[in-house]
């Protein structure tokens, strides 16, 4: 072989012989002065990071991705493919699952909220989709119905498509609102026990006039069966956080229902970017990344997980209690973020100490904590967020400051 030949060789195959392959490699050197290996980036550039006593809150970076989704995320970042056939393909999987129609990967269960209520505006026309968000004159409809009582910060996800939101109380108000201009009517699960109409009666006011349905369970998973619950009772769309209790990507979340709907939610997205979705990017690795989060939830032992947090919580609550005055109760909410949650107060005379003061403390000290304070003699923490063993720092934490506030 000529020594030109040669190096052509080894330029195409560059892993064949160990000697030679390993030559070719970056020097390690090299890798390490420019990659993230070994480095400590929140040190340097001074972030403060923190055990999360408080749950899935975004702007505390929401929750820690499984290793299965690193992996994945890693493992898919050293291909090219095609975003619309990888969306189908994951989104096929991804509605067996689930028990819909269709489903696709969004960035979050917002743009969920977003896209999916413009797959019911403009359906596949591309025309409409252009249009998107000026309503006026297009022959689209315009507005969302939603419950007083259901109306929190993320409805603003429904203004992005250019729909006004009008606001009930009741099933007769429901039924009064309905127009030849409703697009859609909205649930919120999270307060389904605050509102007049419940999941039921929403559906059969709604399949009366013949209006579709969609329900935001952003935080609504546990429990697992939540996931295929709302497309089994009729629900038209339903919208998930894959960056909540699912711990896939912080940055995606899942639009699952009726295909006519996500089709056209699919033209509000990117790739393409004539439409007002196109913002709402998730790439190949956290499509990827979010189907094996979901595939992990749905086969996780959820029993063996729940044993687990109740005796992560006992840990702090035995401890925290060893403190005269001190006493603890663990509530677990019936909707959303259902988890067990450790309350724990304590007597204002023997310790004068308020829950921020205690709070503020333990967020100053030594590894950070973060849980949640309040004026009175009281604070609260959710062992859900924090990694194995943490609950072992915090409950020496909380022990050791509420002694020290202690009078002698
Ligand atoms: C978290 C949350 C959202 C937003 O979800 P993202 O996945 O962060 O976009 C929407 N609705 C409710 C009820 C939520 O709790």
């Amino acid at each position: 072989m000529q020594r030109r030949d040669l190096l052509k060789f080894i330029s195409v195959a560059p892993l064949v012989g160990g000697a030679v392959g390993s030559k070719l490699t970056a020097s390690p050197a090299k890798t390490q002065a420019y990659g993230a290996a070994g480095r400590d980036l929140f040190k340097e550039f001074g972030i403060r990071t923190f055990i999360n006593g408080r749950g899935t809150i975004t702007a505390m970076s929401g929750s820690l991705m499984h290793d299965e989704v690193l992996d994945a995320i890693k493992a898919t970042s050293r291909n090219f493919c095609m975003i619309d056939e990888l969306q189908d393909k994951v989104g096929a999987k991804i509605a067996e699952l689930c028990h819909s129609e269709s489903a696709v990967v969004t960035s979050g269960a917002f743009s969920a909220l977003t896209l999916g209520l413009a797959g019911v505006l403009t359906g596949t026309d591309e025309q409409k989709v252009r249009q998107l968000p000026h309503l006026e004159g297009t022959g689209m409809k315009s507005e969302v119905i939603c419950q007083r009582r259901h109306d929190i910060a993320y409805n603003h996800a429904f203004l992005n498509t250019g729909c006004k939101i009008v606001m009930i109380d009741t099933a007769e108000e429901l039924r009064n609102a309905i127009n030849e201009k409703t697009a859609l009517l909205f649930f919120l699960n999270i307060n389904a026990d605050r509102g007049q109409i419940g999941h039921e009666e929403w559906l059969k006011i709604a399949q009366e006039h013949n209006v579709p349905t969609l329900i935001d369970m952003a935080a609504d998973v546990p429990p697992v069966e939540n996931l295929w619950r709302f497309n089994d009772m009729g629900f038209d769309l339903v919208c998930v956080s894959g960056g909540k209790a699912m711990r896939g990507p912080q940055s995606a979340g899942l639009l699952l229902g009726r295909k006519r709907f996500i089709d056209g939610a699919r033209l509000s997205m990117f790739p393409r970017g004539f439409n007002v979705g196109r913002g709402m990017k998730v790439n190949k690795e956290e499509i990827f990344g979010m189907y094996i989060a979901l595939e992990k939830f749905i086969n996780e032992d959820h029993d063996k997980v729940w044993r687990s947090w109740e005796s992560r919580t006992a840990v702090v609550a035995d401890q925290v209690k060893r403190v005269d005055g001190v006493t603890t109760e663990v509530t677990v909410p019936e909707l959303g973020n259902v988890t067990p949650n450790l309350h724990i107060s304590w007597d204002a005379a023997k310790i004068p100490v308020n829950g921020n003061e205690l709070a503020e403390r333990l967020r100053n000290g030594s590894p950070s904590i973060e849980i949640v304070g309040g004026r009175e003699n009281k604070v609260w923490l959710t062992v859900w967020m924090m990694q194995e063993g943490e609950e072992k720092i915090v409950a020496k934490r909380i022990h050791e400051e509420l002694t020290k506030a202690r009078v002698s």
